[in-house]
């Protein structure tokens, strides 16, 4: 190979492993894209059920904080029941949770107790029938449906606490009781006083309570691809935002949880059962499952396709662009091959003519009889030039791909013939015996005739160099099926069949031909018989002689 080929060779290979090295670079990147958008959902996933937990806690003991502990010993005893609606009306619009507030004081008797029920969500135990006025609060006077929580609550100021947290079961529906004490004087004298508390319908916060939750903070954070949920002590979801977990997201650990206690009540004041503050609930944050890791995988596989596309297209052009340019390397080396086998084939003659002809016009010659030979070596070296010039006229002529051949029907016999007057002389002086075989109607050919003739003159030509010694050429043409077939045979030292193949190639010539030869002569014939849609062949035995056979298309008449 030459300089300039391996340079370019060189120059792919290095660019290729470039354009590899820059697919490897890509993929790296890809990977570790992934892997950060999904560490960066995951500490999202850790934010936002911080939020969420932190949320929750401040809205369940809301109702407590700011409501509950506002309420001063001092207004129980000296506010009527009925000042205090406007203050738990407040608490109703600001904590959906609450159902119902209850104040029962001290006095005679079992004391008074009056309950301030929600207007738009009266409990189920209130069944008695409202006057429709607008007021958010409805108030009721020593509801029998509260006798046994308010009595429990008042228990409770006998331990002496100021607060309680405890469940009941209103008439089937479950509540969850938040009640402040209050007492008259202190220590182991202190008596109960009073005690206002309220009531959370715990299937009703089931059910409603906390999706509302969930849907606020997902309003807050803005992030449709995160799903929030609530999970109760059972381990069923009550509440449930965003898409839906896997059930192998939850199990495998791809979520974020806080665990919390269902409690409506400020913790730290807490002085109640233990149960209570025990966190048995949960809010539960699920990130990489589903949409963002989803999102990172698809979109990673995508980038690593589309790079590893580019890869392979760039390496195929740089393929496609050195096999360019080898052919076209290899068409010079062809060019230039070409050009100094027929120059050099053409010097031969052509110094045998001038050293012939540079004799006789100096009267150089040593007998009469001399003259006769001088002339006869011009004569056939001239022969000899001549067929070479057609030769690579006709070379050059079906190479160049925009000459065409002009084809009209003929007839095969008539070519042949031609052909074989062509070289009569040649024939007739090395004491060739001919012998034509033709069929009696025409071989009729779709061919032209010009080119038809280059392949019997070539075939004609070889026979008369090669089996000078057979002196016998045999030319048959026979109408075969579809096909015309012809055969120039003779009887000179054949072909091996090893060779029959290379033989048609351009400049291949066996080796040990001390003849001169350019190494066209088969190529040509190939190229034309092949451009007529036919083929070639050589067959016969080595040391006997070859028979060229080549079959063309039959055209009708
Ligand atoms: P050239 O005759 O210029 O060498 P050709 O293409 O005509 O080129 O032939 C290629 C080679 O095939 C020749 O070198 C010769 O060795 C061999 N060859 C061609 N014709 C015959 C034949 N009739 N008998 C034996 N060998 C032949």
């Amino acid at each position: 190979m030459r300089v300039g080929a391996r340079g370019a060779l060189l120059f792919a290979a290095g660019l290729a492993a470039a354009t590899g090295l820059t697919f490897w670079l890509g993929l790296r990147a890809t990977r570790e894209w992934q892997g950060s958008t999904v560490e960066a959902a995951e500490r999202r996933g850790n934010e936002v059920v911080t939020l969420l937990a932190a949320a929750l806690e401040r809205d369940m003991k809301g109702g407590h904080v700011s409501v509950l502990l506002k309420v001063q010993e001092r207004e129980l005893a000296q506010v009527a029941p009925y000042e205090l609606a406007d203050r738990f009306a407040r608490g109703f619009a600001r904590f959906p949770y609450l159902d119902s507030f209850f104040v029962w004081t001290a006095g005679p008797g079992d004391g008074s107790t009056y309950a301030f029920n929600r207007a738009d969500r009266r409990p189920a135990w209130d069944r008695d029938t409202v006057a429709d006025v607008p007021y958010p609060v409805v108030i009721r006077q020593h509801p029998e449906a509260l006798r046994s929580t308010v009595l429990l609550a008042r228990a409770q100021g006998r331990l002496g606490v100021r607060f309680t947290l405890f469940e009941v079961s209103i008439e089937g529906v479950r509540y969850q009781v938040i009640a402040h004490l209050l007492y008259d004087g202190v220590g182991e004298t202190a008596t109960l006083k009073s005690a206002v508390g309220f009531l959370v319908n715990l299937e009703w916060v089931e059910r409603y309570y906390f999706s509302d939750v969930l849907t606020q903070v997902q309003q807050i954070i803005d992030d449709p691809s995160l799903s929030l949920q609530v999970v109760n002590n059972t381990g069923a979801v009550v509440a449930s935002v965003g898409p839906p977990l896997a059930q192998e997201a939850t199990s495998a650990g791809a979520t974020h949880v806080r665990h919390f206690p269902l409690a409506f009540a400020e913790q730290t004041l807490s002085d109640g059962p233990q149960r209570f503050r025990d966190p048995t609930w949960m809010t539960r944050v699920g990130v990489g499952n589903e949409t963002t890791r989803l999102a990172a995988t698809r979109g990673g596989t995508r980038t690593v396709l589309l790079l590893g596309l580019g890869t392979l297209v760039t390496i195929v052009g740089l393929g496609v662009t050195v096999r360019a340019a080898r052919r076209s390397a290899e068409l010079a080396e062809v060019q230039s091959e070409f050009v100094s086998a027929v120059s050099h084939e053409m010097k031969t003659p052509l110094s045998l003519i001038k050293l012939a002809s540079d004799t006789l016009a100096h009267g150089r010659y040593a007998s009469p009889e001399a003259i006769g030979e001088y002339g006869q070596m011009i004569m056939k070296e001239s022969q000899h030039l001549a067929r070479l010039i057609d030769n690579v006229l006709c070379y050059a002529r079906i190479t160049d791909t925009t000459s065409e051949y002009d084809l009209e029907v003929v007839d095969v016999s008539e070519v042949a013939q031609e052909s074989l007057d062509r070289f009569a002389p040649q024939l007739r002086e090395l004491g060739f015996e001919v012998q034509l075989q033709v069929p009696a109607e025409p071989a009729l050919v779709r061919a032209d005739a010009l080119m038809l003739g280059q392949v019997f003159d070539n075939l004609v030509d070889n026979a008369l160099k090669y089996a000078k010694d057979g002196r016998w050429v045999g030319v048959t043409v026979a109408s075969d099926g579809d096909t015309v077939r012809i055969e120039v045979a003779d009887r000179g030292p054949g072909v091996p069949p090893d060779e029959r193949g290379p033989i048609f190639e351009k400049f291949y010539r066996r080796k040990g031909t001390r003849l001169r030869g350019a190494g066209l002569g088969l190529a040509i014939v190939r190229r034309i018989v092949e451009d007529h849609r036919g083929t070639v062949d050589v067959i016969g035995q080595v040391g006997q002689g070859s028979t060229f056979v080549v079959r063309v298309p039959r055209a009708s008449a």
